[in-house]
């Protein structure tokens, strides 16, 4: 499968902003993009339709959701549905972001009752794991993904297609802080999540796993030749498209 190279807009970008930078990262990436890469773009909902224009249609490059509430229509003010942000042309979204868990208070059971219905309804679900710092400190870090990939993933049927499905690791301490984890953490914590997914879903070797956390230019390449490492997910640095299409591009 593609390396996913995926850019989280978070709340960045008004209209012109963001149609620009996508039309840029498009000259710098297309015509040189490894053949391993995959290129996603989750912009804020306001972007989608503008994005879209330029990212769809295009081979190897997709659009993004950062949020959706599980449930098809109905009375949720201020929410978003799966089948509305299909209708855009997103074929992914994320679930479980470290920002929804820690600052919207999203729990690790509504995180699940998303990713069920997320794949339930077509998207690709991207589902987000990682610890903070105090549980780093006081060693709980694999208890922590495995809590959260059991929650996350409990309603997944065991047979989905590993195209259907990414994991991404951001440790809580790294994202947004230019603290970037080691490449031994990353490799022990995707290691663990490799094995971990093998009781939830029969093509476990095949999901995705992606970094995510103060990924930058001059660190992306050595990260994504990491083991179990199928992609990273950016923030910070995929706001600009000179610094993204470089990761885009890292070797
Ligand atoms: C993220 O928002 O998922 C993220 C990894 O952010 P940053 O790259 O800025 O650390």
């Amino acid at each position: 499968m593609k390396k996913l190279i995926a850019a989280n807009w978070k709340m960045f970008k008004t209209w012109n902003d963001g149609v620009q930078t996508a039309r840029e990262l498009m000259v710098a990436t297309r015509q040189n993009l490894p053949a391993d890469r995959e290129v996603l773009l989750i912009p804020p909902f306001t972007l989608l339709k503008g994005v879209g224009e330029v990212f769809l249609g295009e081979e190897n490059y997709s659009l993004g959701a950062q949020n959706f509430y599980p449930a098809g229509e109905g009375a949720y003010t201020g929410e978003i549905s799966p089948v509305q942000l299909k209708d855009l042309g997103c074929s992914y979204a994320l679930a479980g972001h470290s920002e929804r868990r820690h600052i919207l208070g999203e729990s690790d059971e509504f995180v699940g009752e998303k990713v069920q219905f997320g794949l339930e309804k077509g998207l690709n679900i991207i589902l987000c794991v990682g610890e903070q710092i105090e549980e780093r400190k006081k060693g709980q870090v694999e208890e922590v993904l495995h809590r959260q990939l059991a929650k996350g993933l409990a309603g997944v049927e065991k047979d989905i297609q590993p195209h259907r499905l990414a994991i991404a690791y951001e440790p809580v301490w790294a994202i947004g802080t230019g603290e970037v984890a080691g490449p031994e953490e990353i490799v022990q914590a995707h290691t663990f999540i490799r094995n971990d997914l093998a009781q939830y879903v029969n093509f476990y070797e095949e999901i995705r796993i992606l970094y995510g956390g103060s990924v930058k230019p001059d660190n992306a390449g050595q990260i994504l030749a990491l083991d179990n490492v199928d992609g990273v997910l950016v923030g910070g640095a995929s706001l600009k498209a000179e610094s993204f299409s470089q990761i885009v591009l890292a070797e």
